[in-house]
């Protein structure tokens, strides 16, 4: 990254002080920037200094202490003053009443007017909003030659052709524009990169001014990222204004999932009793069907997150090589498996939760005692059926593990988790525990249903019972998965996917197996 090369770390090496320097000179001639004359004499004396130093030599490479503008007095400008100030710099705010916006400032900040604040600094954060650009227009002759760092985002997506920061170049064109801080909200900026988002992304067509807003955000403890020329503005603008791109296709698969699965028990459980015997059970709609969907949800859920990585399998034994694109559509479906297998674990959570509560309703209680009175009715005081124990204990044991699993998948699909793992240790988990998880949550499926698919009274309005129509994508995945297990098949697709073609006679050598997968083609792929 281009950055790396501004850092103070790497200032200690003599080529990159020497680099360091040259783009001083660069920025002094080109930006007449007075600032940059310290940093020269900084880096020239620097250029002596032995090769290894300590951290607190290391820290007089800073371009902090030195002065910087904000134009505007709003929230941001306010937030991006103080975290400025509390990071070493001096800032000076311009604003068009600065009598009334003084008060909104701690007194270490010079509250002046915007032609005299721009007059004392090079670099000027713009934290106006971009209909107000126009305003500024009489400022351009104490603008030119400034660094102004265009901090604005729009309220939609590609709301203008033109990104805000190249209409501001295009307003200055005697100016060097940089797209900077606009994914840093105030709030972010006034309690510091702990609690906020620590990216700060930048842009602009100046290398020279990209590394010193760089070097800036580093100082204020974020974490720069070169997006490289002005072009790029137009997208990290929109970045804070999408709202989870990445889940818009999982959330309403569950949603669909949700929907299908909520109005096929509202038909068996509510529907079919009332219009069969008159019975009123429309007190199931708010829990019990609720709970009877979640897990619905929730197992479909976690098939499809493998069920991808299945057709994909297939695609490549298809088409015998590792080389050939997945369609458009898997290639998505496989970059989504990580927030299907969360609002998996999400809707499994939710049915734990359910069903803890089941035995604190009113119904539940009812129905118990109605129970017991009718077992007393008919003078029975043994009420165990030890099948039905057994199914039970089966049932409830199968679900807790199933959960713990989900947990565990989750918690290690977090990034500062998957971070702590290796590849190996993360793949471990997320693919054989999770093929697990789905094993542990069809045997909890299967003993909830037990033999109730053999019933035909569970067949109402000819529908099966809901369960049977969860288990259709698990089990197919399942057995897909058994298929790939398969050592002839699994072998085949190992060696595919260590770059192995079946179109090409391509020497083929697996460890302790030399001579037998020599001269592969695709006649003999078969016989493996
Ligand atoms: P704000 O509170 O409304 O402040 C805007 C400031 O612009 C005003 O205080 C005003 O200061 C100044 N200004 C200059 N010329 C102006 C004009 N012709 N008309 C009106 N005001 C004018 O807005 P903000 O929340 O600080 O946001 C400022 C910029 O930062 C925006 O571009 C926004 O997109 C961006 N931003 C904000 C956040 C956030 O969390 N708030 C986050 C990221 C980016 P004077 O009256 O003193 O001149």
């Amino acid at each position: 990254m281009d950055f790396c090369n501004c850092t103070c770390q790497n200032l200690l090496s003599a080529s990159k002080r020497t680099h360091f320097y040259n783009w001083l000179t660069f920025v002094t001639r080109h930006f007449h920037l007075p600032l940059t004359r310290q940093l020269q004499r900084m880096a020239k004396k620097e250029m002596v200094k032995p090769l290894l130093g300590n951290d607190f030599e290391i820290h007089q490479y800073d371009l902090q202490k030195i002065d910087v503008g904000i134009l505007g007095t709003g929230d941001f400008a306010r937030s991006l003053a103080s975290r400025l100030v509390s990071s070493g710099y001096g800032v000076i705010i311009g604003s068009r009443h600065p009598k009334r916006a003084a008060a909104l400032f701690p007194t270490v900040n010079e509250v002046i007017g915007q032609r005299e604040a721009i007059g004392k600094v090079n670099i000027v954060f713009v934290a106006v909003y971009r209909e107000h650009y126009s305003t500024l227009s009489e400022l351009r002759d104490v603008l030119t030659g400034k660094i102004l760092v265009d901090v604005s985002n729009n309220l939609q997506v590609n709301v203008y052709e033109e990104s805000n920061a190249e209409h501001l170049a295009s307003l200055f064109p005697e100016c060097t524009v940089v797209k900077a801080f606009n994914v840093i909200s105030a709030w972010a900026l006034q309690f510091g990169a702990r609690d906020g988002d620590k990216q700060v992304l930048i842009c602009s067509d100046s290398r020279e001014a990209r590394c010193i807003v760089a070097q800036m955000a580093q100082n204020m403890g974020f974490i720069p990222v070169d997006l490289g020329s002005l072009s790029s503005a137009k997208e990290i603008e929109n970045l804070p204004l999408r709202l989870f791109p990445s889940w818009k296709i999982p959330m309403l698969l569950a949603l669909a999932l949700f929907v299908f699965f909520y109005i096929y028990n509202f038909l068996r459980s509510v529907i079919h009793p009332y219009v069969m015997k008159r019975q009123n059970t429309f007190y199931k709609i708010p829990i019990d069907l609720v709970n009877v969907t979640l897990p619905c949800v929730a197992f479909v859920m976690l098939s499809l997150v493998y069920l991808p990585g299945v057709l994909a399998a297939i695609f490549q034994l298809r088409s015998g090589t590792k080389y050939k694109r997945f369609p458009r559509w898997l290639d998505q479906w496989l970059q989504q498996r990580k927030q299907l297998g969360l609002l998996s674990f999400f809707c499994a959570a939710l049915h734990a939760v359910y069903s803890l509560c089941l035995p604190m309703r009113r119904s539940a209680r009812y129905k118990l005692l109605n129970e017991a009175f009718t077992q007393f009715k008919h003078n029975k005081d043994d009420a165990w059926v030890e099948e039905e124990v057994w199914r039970m204990e089966i049932y409830l044991f199968f679900g807790i593990l199933a959960i713990g699993m989900l947990s565990l998948l989750a918690v290690t699909s977090l990034p500062t988790v998957a971070g702590s793992l290796n590849w190996r240790e993360f793949t471990f988990i997320q693919s054989r525990l999770g093929c697990a998880a789905l094993v542990i949550s069809t045997l909890h499926t299967l003993t909830f249903g037990w033999c109730k698919a053999f019933e035909s009274a569970q067949y109402k309005f000819y529908l099966p019972p809901t369960f049977t129509i969860a288990l259709i994508v698990p089990c197919t995945v399942l057995l897909a998965k058994v298929y790939l297990f398969l050592p002839f098949v699994s072998r085949k697709l190992t060696r595919i996917r260590r770059g192995w073609e079946a179109n090409r006679h391509l020497m083929f050598h697996e460890e302790g197996d030399v001579s037998r997968f020599s001269d592969f083609n695709a006649e003999n792929t078969s016989l493996v």
